[in-house]
C-alpha cells in the first residue's frame, strides 16, 4: 500500500447540482481522514460548482479531447477542464473505449494533451472477461499501457493508472485479491521499466471494479495496490466515505 492510499470517486453521466450537497459532504468529511487522498471526477458540468465547494479533495474530470481547441462538437479540451478547475483527467475508461470506440492511439494523444495542459492523469486499463478466460489478461493490459504511457522525465508527478477489469465494473463482482496482486505486480514491472524504479515508486496504481466499503479494506491491502477508482459507491457521501474510512485504516499508524 502507498503511504496515503488514492480513493477516487467517478460519477460518470451522474449528477445535476442537487447533487452538489454529496460532494460538500465528502469534501468535509475528507478532511477527518487525512491520511487518504481523496478525489472525485463530477459529469463536466459540475466541475466548476464541485471545485468552488471542494476545500479538500481533488477534482477532476472524466475525459478530455486531445486537440487544444476548434471545430469539434460537443467536445472539452484539457485546458477548458483545468479552468474549470479540475486537477485531473480520468483517461481511456473502458467505458470510453467501447461506447465512443476510443483507440490506444486516441488515449495515448489525450495523455499528451492533458499532461501539456498541466493536468494529472488517471490512466484507466484492463481486460474484459473472455481475455481473461483465454489466459491473456496481463498481456492485453500491458499492451494498451505501453501504447499510451508518456515518455516523460517527471512521471511520478503526472500519473497514475487505474486497472479495472471490465468484468468487474459495476457488476458487484470484484477480481479476487490474488488477480488483483498478479495483475499489479505486473504493471509495476512494466513501470519500473519505463520511468525507473524512483520514479515508478511514485505512480500509484489503482484497483477499480466493485469496491464498496465492505471489499475496500481487503482491496487496499493487497500488495501494489495505492487506492480504488470507485464508480457506483461514490454518488452518495455515505458510501464513499465508507470506502474512505477502509482506505484510512489499513495506513500504518
Ligand atoms: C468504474 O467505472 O470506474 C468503476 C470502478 O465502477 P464501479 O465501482 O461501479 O464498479
Amino acid at each position: 500500500m502507498a503511504e496515503r492510499p488514492y480513493i477516487v470517486g467517478n460519477w460518470k453521466m451522474n449528477g445535476t447540482r442537487a447533487m452538489l450537497s454529496e460532494a460538500r459532504a465528502i469534501d468535509r468529511a475528507a478532511q477527518r481522514y487525512m491520511k487518504v487522498e481523496v478525489a472525485l471526477a463530477p459529469p463536466a458540468t459540475l466541475i466548476h460548482a464541485v471545485h468552488r465547494e471542494a476545500e479538500q479533495i481533488g477534482i477532476g474530470a472524466q475525459d478530455c479531447h486531445p486537440g487544444e481547441a476548434g471545430a469539434h462538437t460537443g467536445d472539452v479540451s484539457a485546458a477548458m477542464i483545468a479552468d474549470a478547475g479540475a486537477k485531473f483527467v480520468i483517461l481511456g475508461h473502458s467505458e470510453r473505449r467501447q461506447g465512443h470506440g476510443e483507440s490506444d492511439a486516441l488515449i495515448a494523444d489525450k495523455v499528451q494533451s492533458a499532461i501539456a495542459a498541466g493536468l494529472r492523469v488517471i490512466l484507466c486499463c484492463g481486460e474484459n472477461a473472455e481475455t481473461r478466460d483465454a489466459g491473456k489478461a496481463e498481456e492485453f493490459v500491458l499492451g494498451q499501457l505501453r501504447a499510451a504511457l508518456p515518455k516523460i522525465e517527471d512521471a511520478g508527478d503526472r500519473l497514475t493508472v487505474a486497472y479495472e477489469p471490465i468484468w468487474a465494473i459495476g457488476t458487484g463482482r470484484a477480481a479476487k485479491p490474488s488477480d488483483i496482486e498478479a495483475m499489479h505486480g505486473a504493471i509495476r514491472e512494466l513501470l519500473d521499466e519505463m520511468y525507473g524504479e524512483a520514479e515508478s515508486a511514485k505512480i500509484r496504481i489503482l484497483y477499480g471494479g466493485s469496491v464498496d466499503s465492505k471489499n475496500a479494506p481487503t482491496i487496499l491491502a493487497v500488495p501494489e495496490v495505492g487506492g480504488a477508482l470507485v464508480g457506483g459507491a461514490s454518488l452518495t457521501a455515505e458510501k464513499f466515505l465508507g470506502i474512505v474510512v477502509g482506505g484510512s485504516e489499513t495506513v500504518e499508524a
